[in-house]
């Protein structure tokens, strides 16, 4: 292998040593590939320079676009050149009570306290919104506990600035159909990809629409259903880069549009025994019946963890820990009465006035409680609210850093379904997990149907290869009957590229080959993630994990 002598115009850092690449080698996926190289571009004409060296030695290298690389599919993992924007692109540029315009390498925390300052937030944010960065969330489409309400990270994105494979930076936003028209005439690039995707979606509209899952969150494929608006007669291209995993050109700015919260929220928590497991549909959909703002859910297994690292959750929540210990007494004596519940599910009303949001939680219980004999409690203060969300935030965190001998392996970890098909569904679901010896836990957005399923494995157990391809061959067949979505918000990435065709057709596979082609003719930007997909990467490249005893 040639070494890499990059070009001398290039005024960010390389870093080829083995503790760097070793560090870019994982995020939060079950992958490990370490990467040639790590650069860290200062500009953008860094950028446009790499992109000018990687199409010198085509066929040879890649870039791949990395933030704060806590994706959950292998996203930000190659074998030849990392792009890091943590370093130079971290700039919250501007700020007002309507949008805010910020480069992608910031983090999320950062910007919030940005938009705060203003009284307003991008409202489509992660659990895990203390280490990623608004980048990662833009390229991931990603979600949150407020998703239900406000949507995805989409929905939020005004305007894009691009840099693609021919080195240079466009903006992209939603444009008319005479400013279509305008970009269409160009005889340039430009012009060329608006051409190329209008004809696209023109010719194959039908099975795009109908390809579309059926639900309210999704990661998987290109967006490509929501680039035009046929009865507005809009067009916007953000939207197929929003979610595109960096493969299709790098994005260097983002113009968000911000909300303003509600102030006042109050929590109904239902803790749900084994014998409510054959009424949680019915269940989740007579809640969503009184529109709560959020509606997030963990297990027993998550609330084991909690339980033995207790004295860190106390840190993490700071304040008195003898009043912590009293605010916790309700959920200790329920252990103690009748084990520990089987699945915690927690509806946040949001309102203007405390006493308005804790009469519509009271409304919501009275009516669970009419019909289903389940233990309910309606928290007194944000405080009280405050030790429920975190340890739904930290579920994953504490997964991955507290279970000893075995370790998170996301992978059917985000399936989407909408929720009325859940009575069907679940039965369905549980009774293939039950065929498997495993352990797993399970989180997630219960409102929205989307479940993260995270099983705790030991890596070098000999069938886990085969484990993995049987069960997401099962569960993403089962996704698919019910036109759910194989990811609502952590994307494809290399764990699930291979299985688009679960939920996708062919034709609309080509779709997406196509779009691939447009953007990034010679495969430079992050392959193998979206199309050409590389199942052999599950021999090839997962973590080794050495099993501490
Ligand atoms: C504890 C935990 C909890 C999580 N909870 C959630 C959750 O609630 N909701 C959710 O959606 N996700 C969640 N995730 C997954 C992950 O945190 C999010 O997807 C996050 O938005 C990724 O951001 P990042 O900055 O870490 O991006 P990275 O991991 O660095 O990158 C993610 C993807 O974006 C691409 N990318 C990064 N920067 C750019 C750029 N400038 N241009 C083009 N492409 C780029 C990368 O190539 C990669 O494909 C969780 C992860 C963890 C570890």
């Amino acid at each position: 292998m040639d070494p890499l002598v990059f070009p001398q115009n290039f005024k960010g850092e390389v870093d080829t040593s083995d503790q760097t690449r070793s560090r870019y080698s994982e995020d939060t996926s079950i992958f490990k590939i370490t990467p040639r190289a790590v650069v860290y571009p200062k500009d953008v004409s860094d950028l446009a320079t790499l992109i000018h060296f990687v199409h010198t030695r085509r066929g040879e290298l890649s870039l791949t676009a990395r933030s704060a690389g806590t994706d959950m599919s292998g996203g930000p993992l190659t074998d030849s050149i990392v792009v890091d924007f943590l370093r130079h692109f971290n700039r919250v540029k501007y700020v007002n009570t309507e949008y805010a315009v910020t480069e992608p390498g910031v983090y999320y925390r950062d910007f919030e306290k940005a938009t705060l300052a203003q009284g307003v937030l991008m409202p489509s944010y992660t659990a895990s919104r203390d280490l990623n960065t608004v980048g990662g969330m833009v390229a991931n489409n990603s979600a949150g506990e407020k998703s239900l309400t406000y949507g995805k990270v989409d929905r939020y994105v005004k305007e894009l600035k691009v840099i693609l494979q021919d080195g240079k930076e466009y903006t992209l936003r939603k444009l008319t159909r005479a400013e279509l028209e305008a970009k269409k005439s160009q005889r340039d690039y430009e012009g060329e990809f608006y051409r190329r995707v209008e004809s696209l979606i023109q010719s194959h509209y039908n099975a795009i629409m109908a390809a579309k899952p059926r639900v309210t969150k999704n990661s998987s494929g290109y967006a490509i259903w929501n680039v035009w608006d046929r009865e507005a007669d809009t067009f916007d291209l953000t939207q197929l880069f929003v979610g595109s995993q960096g493969t299709l050109g790098f994005v260097t700015e983002i113009t968000f549009s911000l909300v303003k919260p509600k102030p006042a929220s109050r929590l109904l928590v239902l803790f749900l025994r084994g014998r409510h497991f054959k009424d949680l549909g019915r269940i989740v959909n007579q809640v969503l019946e009184s529109k709560p703002e959020s509606f997030e859910s963990y297990d027993d297994k998550t609330f084991n963890v909690m339980l033995q690292v207790f004295p860190k959750l106390f840190k993490r929540l700071g304040g008195n820990p003898f009043k912590l210990a009293r605010d916790f007494l309700p959920e200790l004596k329920m252990v103690l009465q009748g084990g520990i519940p089987k699945l915690v599910l927690m509806a946040e009303f949001t309102a203007t006035t405390h006493d308005e949001a804790e009469a519509m939680a009271r409304e919501a219980e009275k009516k669970v409680r009419a019909q289903y004999d389940v233990a309910t409690h309606v928290t007194r203060d944000a405080k009280e609210g405050e030790k429920f969300w975190t340890i739904r935030r930290e579920s994953f965190k504490l997964l991955r850093e507290n279970v000893r001998g075995k370790h998170t392996a996301p992978f059917i970890d985000d399936m989407v379904v909408a929720p009325q098909h859940l009575p069907e569904f679940l039965p369905e679901l549980y009774a293939i997990l039950d065929e498997y010896d495993l352990i797993y836990t399970v989180a997630g957005h219960v409102g929205d149907g989307n479940f993260h399923i995270i099983p705790l494995m030991d890596f070098s157990r000999p069938d886990f290869v085969e484990i993995i391809n049987n069960l997401s061959e099962r569960v993403y067949t089962l996704v698919g009957k019910y036109h759910g979505s194989i990811t609502g918000e952590h994307n494809d990435g290399l764990i699930r590229t291979p299985y688009l065709y679960k939920i996708f057709s062919p034709e609309v596979l080509e779709v997406f080959n196509e779009i691939k082609d447009v953007f990034d003719s010679h495969r430079i930007f992050n392959p193998h993630k979206k199309v050409d997909p590389k199942p052999e990467f599950l021999r090839t490249a997962v973590k080794r994990v050495v099993t501490e005893e």
